[in-house]
């Protein structure tokens, strides 16, 4: 029998346990750990609430979540409630599938200020996630800049422009519903280091932006590169390019009656933070030029107002007592998922927060098969036997993926009319729904 524990129950860690499950069917024992008492990490709380099809790849890793050979152990935090040490003394191999749950430092002078966010924080908010429910941003000033031309830049500004009724059929929490409902912003501005080139949005994001009932993008003419220059991108970048050439082509009349301006601005790299009264106010600007397709300062800079404001130049994974760090780069080190004998960590955890939902997919099995050369038939350990006493010992109040459906359950009685849920965003209330 090998035991396996899978910390982190994003995508990265059910597809982790999906791959484990094919290569050892009943000859394993897979425990998966959350220190929420709800699963699937990113999915619940990272993707964007009115994106439910990508959402729906949840009801996949329900079915590695039913039976015998996987199970959901939540309300553990691995480096707190249980040592890293502890975990691996007990199972075969221990494999972070931790994700990258902290934002990336925005390193410029005032990005402490008052109603300065970073993506997770934002996102966190508006999906409910407990760590981030107080959030309360203010959204009653009329200028918002978001920092990043990557999809989550993208959720952002789609999420900020939604009238109510755009909302339908999302799962969106209600405390966000409720400050956007009066929402004064007139002006959303993108900020990208680099130019339209070099984008890291997708073309069906991209393309939500056409179709917002409030909402128009606005791209420069004078800032789009000659269309033939377009010729060397891969397909899909041209795809994103030839959008932003259709936003810049919008005639006055398609923006007669939309009250807000989803306005692109490249090569503009922030540089301060300005605040009034402790209050903020705006950002200074510097132009960059490309040069060896970095971003590099011109020395002309300019102004722009901020009310409200969200970096979302992306992310870094938590650290873990007794796990190796790699702080510039934000990841475990590890070699092809090895970080350690017995330890191993997959998906954005060890790669860094890049592809999509699928990407974690061959990571999983990738990730197995570096396991299951290294353990053999496992080696006689205790595994969630092992576990289960530990948990007694210390009086963990472990959440099981039964627990969770009677938590989902309740989520979705609380739904209002046409949403699919309406989340829990406090632990104590997760964890009083799951009932006796
Ligand atoms: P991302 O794609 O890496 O984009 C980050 C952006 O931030 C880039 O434009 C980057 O510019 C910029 N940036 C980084 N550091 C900066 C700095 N110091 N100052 C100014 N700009 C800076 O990251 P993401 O948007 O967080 O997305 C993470 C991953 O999740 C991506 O793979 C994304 O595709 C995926 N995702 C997918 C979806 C979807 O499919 N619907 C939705 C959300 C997220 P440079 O390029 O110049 O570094």
């Amino acid at each position: 029998m090998r035991h396996i524990a899978i910390v982190g129950s994003g995508p990265a860690g059910y597809y982790t346990a999906e791959a484990a499950v094919k290569q050892w069917g009943e000859d394993a024992r897979v425990d998966i750990f959350d220190k929420l008492p709800v699963p699937f990490g990113l999915i619940r709380t990272g993707v964007a609430p009115d994106h439910q099809s990508i959402k729906a790849v949840a009801r996949r890793y329900e079915k590695t979540a039913i039976g015998d050979t996987v199970r959901f152990a939540g309300n553990v935090e691995i480096g707190r409630d249980i040592a890293i040490e502890e975990l691996t003394e007990l199972y075969d191999a221990v494999i972070l599938a931790t994700g990258a749950p902290r934002d990336r430092d925005l390193p410029i002078p005032g990005a402490d200020s008052a109603n300065v966010f970073g993506s997770a924080a934002f996102v966190g908010w508006y999906n409910g996630h407990p760590e981030y429910a107080a959030l309360a941003p203010d959204l009653s000033g009329r200028h918002a800049v978001i920092i990043g031309m990557g999809n989550v830049a993208l959720d952002v500004a789609r999420i900020l422009s939604k009238t109510e009724a755009e909302f339908e059929g999302s799962d969106i929490v209600a405390h966000a519903l409720e400050l956007m409902r009066d929402s004064n912003i007139e002006t959303i501005t993108i900020l990208g280091r680099r130019g339209p080139h070099q984008i890291m949005m997708t073309p069906k994001e991209l393309g939500e932006l056409l179709r917002l009932e409030r909402a128009v993008p606005r791209v420069e003419n004078a800032d789009l590169p000659p269309p033939e220059s377009d010729d060397m991108l891969d397909p899909g970048q041209r795809k994103s390019v030839t959008l932003l050439r259709e936003f810049a082509a919008l005639s006055p009349s398609d923006r007669a009656d939309k009250a807000l301006s989803i306005n692109f601005d490249f090569f503009a790299s922030p540089t301060l933070i300005e605040q009034e009264g402790g209050q903020l106010s705006g950002l200074v600007v510097e132009r960059t030029e490309l040069k060896d397709g970095r971003a590099v300062g011109s020395g002309e800079t300019y102004r722009i107002p901020a009310d409200l404001l969200i970096s979302c130049i992306g992310y870094r994974t938590s650290p873990i007592v007794g796990v190796p760090f790699d702080e510039r780069a934000g990841r475990f080190p590890n070699e092809e998922g090895r970080i350690a004998p017995a330890l191993y960590c997959v998906g954005w955890a060890k790669r860094g927060p890049s592809g999509t939902i699928g990407t974690n997919r061959p990571d999983g099995y990738a990730v197995i098969e570096k396991v299951a050369e290294d353990i053999g038939e496992g080696a006689g350990k205790r595994g969630r036997e092992g576990f289960d006493e530990l948990a007694q010992k210390r009086a963990l109040d472990v959440v099981t993926f039964r627990d969770w459906q009677r938590i989902e359950e309740a989520e979705i009685a609380a739904a209002r009319s046409g949403a699919p849920r309406e989340k829990f965003v406090d632990i104590e209330s997760m964890i009083a729904a799951r009932g006796a």
